[in-house]
């Protein structure tokens, strides 16, 4: 069906749906890490639809639930009660920290943002909600307006009420050092931190002030960053410095938005939520891909407080939160925790990150090597020394040799130039681990 396929995609669907690889894929079948063309050929997963099917394709108990619910009831909306959302809601609070325990389900990561800024600004009853340079939040009207990478753009939707801060491009590279970021990779370049002070952090702190200064006005309704930036290409924060912007965003009466959407449910290794890694508590969480494993679903948790300054007037959508995502989302947290995911993305993050870094050692062109647990990016350059981008056409051939080795990956960042791996549908196999990895690597 190959050809009538391309054809059809050609006449009938949305040109700014752009597909990778210059043949691309027609995919037939999905199991676990693993997915399978129409020719049977099969390809280790590492892009998980996005940084979406965390648990695995077709997992069988996820699998299992959807097919039972799918035979019982599909959608009541949320004007009648059904056991699953209320299940669902006091689950996924359990795994979260006191004040956060307000839960709204929306269909999609933008969705879920688009709803996180309208709290901030009834809430505080101020406008502005700032962002930072390299930031993707999504493609709907407010979301987009919160996205700062500009092959998303379209020059219309800059100004959709909000301002974001353009911090300059700070955070890329491994040129921070090693205890900026809280990474077991060394970097190539030694960190010019003396003990326990983090200069790189000092410094965008400067640059966070110094835009909050000059370029928002003195009151603010809200801050919004991911933990690792996902798109961007896993870039990480220097050690606190999320922590002294959350203090200086609500010194100026804004709340503080973690957008959970790709280093949500344990996908960082060490904690279940990107924002403990932070050592912060935000205002306000958003929540999607993984949190349905593929199935589309997606959250806001926020703080009592927060959500009563929604509560005067209607807010409705009328799929959140219907009975097939709210068991899908509860099979999903039942497998993290079932499967150990979390751990085990702690153990083959790290034990991908040391690995990889020797690539790094060794060659030229991959200029860095970052993240956390398997939110992983390797960032590709032309000379360590430059630090320039690696031309598009010989990342371009990377990413298609990998896929013809039966290996999918993302790409991200600001000149697209960081390929990343981030599933960990790919680790979910307990006899898929260190020795397959090994053999990928090699
Ligand atoms: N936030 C982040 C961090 C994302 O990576 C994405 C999607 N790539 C979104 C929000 C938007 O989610 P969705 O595509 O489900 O609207």
């Amino acid at each position: 069906p190959y050809e009538r396929m391309l054809k059809i995609r050609e006449q009938n669907i949305a040109p700014s749906l752009r597909m990778y690889y210059k043949k691309p894929l027609l995919l037939h079948q999905g199991h676990m890490q693993w997915l399978f063309d129409y020719e049977g050929r099969r390809y280790l997963d590492l892009f998980a639809g996005i940084v979406t099917v965390s648990v695995g394709h077709c997992h069988p108990k996820v699998t299992l639930a959807a097919q039972k619910q799918l035979a019982c009831l599909w959608h009541t909306t949320n004007i009648y009660m059904h056991p699953s959302i209320h299940e669902y809601a006091e689950k996924l609070t359990s795994l979260l920290p006191d004040p956060l325990k307000v839960v709204y389900l929306t269909n999609s990561g933008s969705e879920a943002n688009d709803l996180a800024m309208f709290m901030a600004r009834l809430y505080t009853r101020n406008f502005d909600v700032i962002c930072l340079r390299g930031a993707y939040h999504g493609g709907s009207p407010y979301a987009l307006g919160l996205t700062s990478i500009g092959s998303y753009k379209h020059g219309v939707a800059n100004g959709i009420g909000c301002s974001t801060t353009m911090l300059p491009d700070v955070f890329r590279g491994p040129w921070g050092g090693s205890n900026c970021r809280d990474s077991p990779v060394q970097t190539v370049r030694k960190c010019s931190c003396s003990e326990g002070v983090c200069h790189a952090n000092e410094q965008y702190i400067e640059q966070f002030k110094d835009t909050l200064n000059t370029s928002v006005p003195k009151t603010i309704a809200g801050f919004i960053a991911e933990p690792i930036q996902g798109i961007n290409g896993a870039v990480q924060y220097p050690k606190g410095f999320l922590k002294e912007a959350y203090r200086l965003v609500r010194e100026r009466g804004g709340v503080c938005i973690a957008d959970e959407v790709q280093t949500g449910f344990g996908r960082t290794g060490s904690h279940f939520w990107g924002f403990q890694t932070h050592d912060v508590v935000p205002d306000i969480i958003t929540l999607a891909k993984g949190i349905g494993n593929g199935f589309p679903m997606a959250a806001v948790v926020t703080t009592k407080e927060i959500a009563n300054s929604l509560a005067q007037n209607l807010h409705f959508n009328t799929f959140g939160g219907n009975p097939m995502a709210c068991v899908v989302g509860s099979a999903v947290l039942d497998a993290i925790e079932e499967d150990s995911l979390q751990k085990n993305s702690k153990d083959v993050g790290t034990y991908m990150l040391l690995e990889l870094a020797k690539l790094r050692d060794k060659f030229e062109i991959v200029g860095d090597v970052r993240g956390k647990g398997l939110m992983i990016g390797i960032e590709m350059v032309t000379d360590k020394d430059s630090r320039h981008p690696l031309p598009a056409e010989e990342i371009n051939q990377i990413w298609e040799d990998c896929k013809d080795m039966g290996v999918l990956i993302g790409r991200g960042g600001l000149y697209n130039q960081s390929c990343s791996c981030v599933s960990f549908a790919a680790i979910s196999y307990p006899h898929f681990q260190q020795r397959q990895y090994k053999l990928l690597l090699d």
